[in-house]
């Protein structure tokens, strides 16, 4: 049984991350609409990691015994007029998924959780590498979005990403 405090935020976490799934999934069916297809791809991987990360904290909390509670994800609010929206929004929203990751490393450091803070190491990592991913979409949309051609072929890059299962595995 992890201490009160960590466990309360493990299980937010969930919450969060099915939300960063479903805010991605609202992105994917932008991209649908706008039949820019390797958009939509990239962020359907999005979506499927998203979830992937909520599976991983559940059964973290599983395998310690804590009490998890699945609240109400809430409904994506944002609205995209055009494409830089959505790719800002998505950088936004991976700077408050860190900043929420270091909350509970900070929690369960401060209760000399080793455990947890060691099970969080992998998503630490993981959320810089989000972040330069969404920095990355945002360069090229400003190089590239503004000509048709090249966002045909930006497009075609996108279209390449396949999904993968996480390299954290929980038994
Ligand atoms: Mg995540």
């Amino acid at each position: 049984m992890l201490n009160k405090k960590v466990s309360d935020l493990l299980n937010e976490q969930i919450n969060k991350e099915l939300y960063s799934a479903y805010l991605y999934l609202d992105m994917n069916n932008y991209f649908d609409k706008r039949g820019l297809a390797g958009f939509a791809n990239w962020y359907m991987i999005q979506a499927m990691e998203e979830r992937d990360h909520a599976m991983l904290i559940y059964k973290y909390m599983q395998n310690n015994d804590c009490p998890i509670v699945l609240n109400a994800i809430a409904k994506p609010d944002k609205k995209f007029k055009k494409d830089m929206d959505v790719l800002k929004a998505g950088l936004e929203h991976e700077e408050y998924v860190t900043a929420s990751i270091h909350t509970i490393y900070d929690a369960a450091s401060k209760v000399k959780d080793f455990r947890t803070m060691q099970f969080l190491d992998w998503f630490v990592k993981e959320q810089g590498e989000e972040e330069t991913n969404a920095r990355d979409m945002i360069s090229k949309m400003e190089l590239f979005g503004s000509d048709p051609r090249s966002l045909y072929m930006l497009n075609q890059e996108l279209a390449a990403r396949t999904y993968s299962a996480p390299s954290l595995v929980l038994d």
